[in-house]
């Protein structure tokens, strides 16, 4: 069994898409790093990129296109500032001329060097194959697969031998969600110490701390930026951007300069059942609107479901608990992380495998059992609130308007939080010695489900509303 950490689950990146934009530029960064390896990268005389199945069907919208071309400039998905993209993909276009990993020009003609190929690769349907002609004539390719929540895998799987080599490391390795509550129960350890316990056997308690904060400050600044960011989103459906117009009606006349003092002037607005669930949504809207428009955003555990949890965390902090602080953070991610991985090992968190049940399902599971240990919920009581987040996702297809990462996605984000919180509280009000339906057979039902799903809602925009409603209808 693969060991996955919290780090694998969350990871910060850029929109719109984990396995169609971060995926497929964190391939190009690999399949470099390779060249470099293997020193045939000063050899290299041109290149040429195939985007098979769903990256292929999809993956105009979802700028895989775009994303290639910055990971093969070499450049850093969490780093690399979001509003100089365009500007370097620019260049590439008109000067036909790529610098492979900044240093090594190479002709590049953008419209023919990336082909969008609809045939389906057998190991998964999200294939992309780098292609080099060397110097002295020889060619070397390279297929990755990018397997969802910005993973990427070959087919000889080295990764996967890593990580095995990695779950040994764990005192307390995880496969299914009764392990989990039996590691409980016998070291009388909440979800979140046992989950933390493992991490320590990767990293320092310190360097934990430090990349908790610096997930939970892009999930807050990506809040902050969508409730503050009017307009139309781009890629042509014409979706006006909703996050601003709600702040403005939700904060009245609240006076805040920063995020962490906005945190403390929304604990004062209002806070009817009407306004929790506005706020709730708004902080959902916000973060997918900023994943649309290519912003940052942590993968959690994708790109397109990233507005659940960040929605979910900020509820406890500005309604439940206003003495919240980073130990609720760091609990709340830890736990989220790890019933994401349980799903990963169980099922997927791909759409291009699962449909959308393997990406707002997972989040909402995830935010439902980390909200539920914060409020004071038993391990039991956290896996129940996961398991009724997913019952109630699963068969969720995935069918977005024109391949972007817009409709129906963005709404969903704020449905799946809405859920979740509901989750929660369902679970803390009920005994999970009666519940008929464990953790572990959902996730089991949610993979059987996948496997019978068709294709076309398999995030190929084959089916669905994106066949139902044209781009010319937006
Ligand atoms: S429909 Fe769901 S799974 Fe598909 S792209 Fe949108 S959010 Fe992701």
């Amino acid at each position: 069994m693969e060991s996955i950490s919290v780090f694998d689950m969350l990871s910060i990146g850029v929109g719109p898409s984990s396995s169609h934009t971060l995926g497929p530029w964190r391939a190009a960064n690999t399949w470099i790093d390779k060249l470099q390896r293997l020193e045939q990268f000063t050899m290299v005389d041109s290149i040429s990129v195939e985007l098979y199945g769903s990256l292929s069907l999809t993956g105009k919208g979802h700028a895989t296109d775009v994303a290639v071309i910055m990971g093969l400039l070499g450049t850093d998905p969490v780093t690399f500032p979001i509003h100089e993209i365009s500007h370097q993909v620019e260049i590439v276009k008109s000067s036909k001329t790529l610098h492979l990993n900044s240093e090594k020009p190479i002709p590049f003609d953008f419209e023919s060097a990336i082909r969008f190929n609809r045939k389906f690769l057998k190991f998964h349907p999200n294939g992309i194959t780098f292609r080099a002609t060397l110097r002295n004539g020889k060619k070397v390719s390279d297929t990755y697969y990018s397997i969802g929540g910005g993973f990427i895998v070959q087919q000889e799987r080295k990764r996967a031998k890593r990580q095995i080599e990695r779950f040994s490391l764990f005192p307390y390795p995880v496969e299914k969600a009764t392990q989990l509550i039996d590691y409980c129960h016998a070291e009388n350890l909440s979800i979140s110490q046992l989950v933390l316990k493992n991490e320590l056997s990767l990293r320092t308690l310190d360097r934990i701390d430090e990349k908790l904060k610096a997930i939970w400050d892009v999930m807050l600044d990506s809040m902050y930026v969508g409730c503050h960011t009017q307009g139309i989103l781009p890629g042509g459906l014409n979706v006006r951007r909703r996050a601003f117009e709600s702040h403005e009606k939700l904060k009245g006349d609240i006076a805040y300069t920063n995020p962490v003092e906005w945190i403390k002037a929304i604990r004062n607005t209002e806070v009817k059942f009407r306004q929790i669930l506005k706020w709730v949504s708004c902080f959902a809207l916000a973060v997918n609107e900023v994943n649309a428009s290519l912003g940052r955003v942590v993968t959690a555990p994708t790109n397109g479901s990233a507005g659940v949890i960040p929605a979910v965390l900020m509820y406890y902090l500005v309604i439940e608990n206003h003495d919240g602080n980073f130990d609720d953070i760091k609990k709340f991610l830890l736990v989220a992380g790890e019933i994401g991985s349980l799903f990963k090992k169980g099922a997927t968190i791909s759409a291009a495998m699962g449909g959308c049940q393997a990406e707002i399902g997972v989040s909402s599971a995830m935010a439902a059992g980390a909200l539920t240990e914060l409020m004071g919920g038993t391990p039991e009581q956290v896996l129940m609130a996961a398991e009724i987040a997913m019952e109630h996702h699963l068969g969720l297809t995935c069918d977005p308007i024109a391949g972007l990462v817009q409709i129906p996605c963005i709404e969903r984000n704020a449905m799946g939080a809405i859920k979740a919180i509901n989750a929660c509280e369902m679970a803390l009000d009920g005994d999970p010695k009666d519940a008929k339906i464990p953790l572990d057979k959902v996730i089991a039902t949610m993979w059987e489900t996948a496997k019978d799903m068709t294709t076309k809602y398999k995030e190929t925009s084959e089916g669905g509303l994106a066949v139902q409603v044209n781009i010319s209808d937006c």
